[in-house]
Parts: structure tokens; sequence; C-alpha cells
């Protein structure tokens, strides 16, 4: 049996940062993964690293969302400095057109120290259908999601932490209060500390452990487009609908909100609705090669709250799991307030609204 200081079990956004996190606090940390590390909805998302209509959220999302923002300009230094692999962190702006609550936003923005403006849509997006007023916050970060997942499983690597693929997580074995061990088809690993950082898997993982924990699979669906650099350059928001540009002009679409369990297939419907929505607000997209359309399974949580909190009744056993539509932006907070819980420091941040339900 493999024994560790820390084992992550789950190795999307929020189990790699934070193994990053407990490696950087000196822990010896090992991750055991299902398939292979950053394949599910950490890759599977848009890398937009903001909350898309903050002022429609409680607190608690903003709160973790704007740290985890904050923390993403360093994480990125260290990440390429490292490793050599460009997350491409961007601040391109995002672009929100109507329908959105003006009054709300401008005092949201006011509140968190976001720069916002009011301006027609073409000001900022010049092949928009339609010139409407729109809000434009010049602060939005963005990443590549997939390259911060490589960078991640990179330094991680070169840093002492195992990433064991393959390694599905069947039966927790405990004993007096205590999570004596995993048992993997590749064997069992026990570890002083066990964090569970399985997405939207985490409730079914702990079973009859979740207690009252309560995260279930939200699909979301995604299309990608073949642009030319500079013809989008801000993200841009419309009735939920939102489109990302990266830097080599590949342009996202997202995405679909939908709850139909652990099925990750794609479908015309979704295809269609977003192929729709997107070319009615870029005309130019309809002479733009489209090259992939995918899915994901969120961990999906009532409010967008995640749980990040020791077990009630189990001492050794941690959770860091239910960031539902934030995960990549909450991440880096996410996993200082666990490293904070889990070394006994008072957190920086308020942890009363993630603990675990009971
Ligand atoms: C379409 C879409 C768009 C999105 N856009 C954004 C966005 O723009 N910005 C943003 O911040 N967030 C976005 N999100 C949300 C974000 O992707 C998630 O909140 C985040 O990825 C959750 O990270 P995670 O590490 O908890 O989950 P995951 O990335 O799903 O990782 C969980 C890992 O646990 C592993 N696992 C599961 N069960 C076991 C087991 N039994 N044993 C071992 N390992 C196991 C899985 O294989 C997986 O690798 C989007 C999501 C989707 C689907």
């Amino acid at each position: 049996m493999l024994k560790t200081e820390c084992l992550i079990i789950g190795a999307g956004a929020v189990g790699l940062i934070t193994a990053v996190e407990l490696r950087r606090r000196g822990f010896g940390v090992a991750m055991l993964e299902r398939g292979e590390a950053g394949q599910e909805a950490s890759w599977a998302g848009g890398g937009i690293l903001f909350p898309l209509l903050p002022w429609d959220y409680p607190e608690p999302v903003t709160t973790l969302a704007m740290a985890g923002v904050n923390q993403y300009p360093a994480l990125v230094e260290t990440l390429l400095a490292d490793t050599g692999i460009d997350p491409e962190l961007r601040r391109s702006g995002m672009l929100v057109l109507p329908p959105f609550d003006a009054l709300a936003a401008a005092s949201w923005c006011r509140n968190h120290a976001l720069g916002q403006e009011t301006c027609r849509g073409r000001r900022f997006v010049p092949e928009l259908a339609k010139n409407e007023d729109a809000l434009w916050l010049p602060g939005v970060f963005q990443a590549r999601n997939p390259r911060l997942l490589q960078a991640l499983r990179r330094w991680l690597e070169r840093h002492g932490v195992t990433i064991v693929s393959s390694a599905p997580v069947e039966q927790l074995e405990v004993k007096n209060n205590r999570l004596e061990s995993v048992a993997t088809p590749q064997g069992r690993f026990s570890a002083d500390r066990i964090v569970v950082t399985a997405g939207a898997w985490s409730k079914e993982l702990l079973g009859e452990h979740a207690l009252k924990l309560d995260i279930r699979p939200i699909r979301g669906q995604m299309l990608l487009f073949k642009g030319a650099p500079g013809r989008l350059e801000p993200v841009l928001m419309k009735n939920g609908t939102y489109l990302v540009p990266r830097a080599d002009g590949h342009i996202l679409v997202g995405s679909t909100l939908e709850d139909t369990g652990f099925d990750k297939r794609t479908t015309a419907a979704a295809r269609d609705k977003l192929y729709a929505e997107a070319v009615k607000l870029l005309p130019f997209l309809q002479d733009t090669p489209m090259l992939k359309h995918w899915a994901g399974l969120r961990p999906g949580s009532p409010g967008n709250i995640p749980t990040i909190d020791r077990h009630p009744a189990i001492d050794n056993l941690y959770v860091n799991s239910g960031h539902f539509r934030y995960g990549v932006t909450m991440a880096p907070a996410s996993a200082h307030l666990l490293a904070d819980l889990l070394e006994g420091r008072t957190p920086a941040l308020d942890a009363t609204p993630y603990r675990w339900p009971t």
C-alpha cells in the first residue's frame, strides 16, 4: 500500500491547483485520477476568469471568484517560468449586451473595485450585428484552460507529485473516524489527509459519507470556430450565450446548462442553438469553419457555492468540490482556503459559507 502525507482524489483544475498549493506549503502530495489528469470539466470550459453576471449570485460566489482571479497572475508566472507552458492569461475584458440589470451591475462593480463603462457595443466589437447599448468590463481576465491544465500537470511532475492515472477510487475504508485507505484497481492508497476534488463525481465517490453534500452533474456544451486573430477581442456575452476569443483567433461559444445526469454526449439541438445565437451576434461566423463541438459535466451545487471543508465525522477527510460554473476561476482561492483548514490556520477568507452541509 502506497502512503503519503496528502492524497488528492481527482485531477481537474481544482485538484491540480490544490496539489500545487499543498506542495508549496511543504506537504508530500500524491494524486489519484480516474482517467487522465485535466480531461473533464476543467478542460471543457471557456476559461473566463469571472462569474458571468456576478451581481446575480450570492456574495460567497464572488468572494471566492475574485480572490481566485487575483491569484492568477502570480500562479501563471510561476507555471510559465517553471514549465515553459504558457496558459495565455489575458485581460481581454468582457462586453455584456442587454438584457442585464444596469443598476445592480454598477453597484456590484463599485463595491468590488472593478471598472465599468456603459457604451455602444461596436466601440469594442466592430463586427456586432446590432450596435446596442452595452456594459464594458475592462478588468475581466481569461486563460486558455487546456494549457493551464498542462502547465499544472508538468509543474507537479517537476515538484515530486505523482499523479496516478487510470486509478478510479472505488471504495473507502473508514475506521474509528478515519479514512484508513482508498481502493482502486491499481491497489490501495492511504494518507495522513485525503482531499476529494472529484468534481461532478464527488458525491457518488463518497457514497454514504457524502452526508448532505449536494453536488450533481450539469452538462454544458461548447462550439469552437477557427477565426482569424483580431476579429473579436473581448469576451462577448448576451442572454447566457458567451463567445471567448483566443489569441490565435479561435472563438469558443458556450454554453448549455442541462440536467441530464452523467451523460456527456453532445446533441444536435444544442449545436444548432449555440450556432444560431453566435451567428446572430457576429454574422462573420457564418463564413468561419466550425472545428469542434463537445460537452463537459460541471459539478453543480446550490447557489453555485462549493463545499470546502473537513468532513464532519471523518477527521482526515476533506472536500473541495461543487464549483459549478466557475471552478477554474475559483480554484486558486479555493485551494488556499482548503490548505489553511488542513493546516489548522485561521483562513484568510471566511470559511462559513463553504462548510460541509449536515
Ligand atoms: C461547458 C463549460 C464551460 C465552463 N466555463 C467555465 C469558465 O469559463 N470559467 C470557469 O471558471 N469555469 C467554467 N466552467 C466550470 C468549470 O469547468 C468547473 O467548475 C471546474 O472545471 C470544476 O473543476 P473540478 O476539478 O472540480 O472538476 P473536473 O475538471 O471535472 O475534475 C474532476 C476530476 O475528478 C476525476 N474523478 C472523478 N471520479 C473519480 C474517482 N472515483 N477517482 C479518481 N478520480 C475521479 C475526474 O476524472 C476528473 O478528472 C465550465 C464548465 C463547462 C462544462
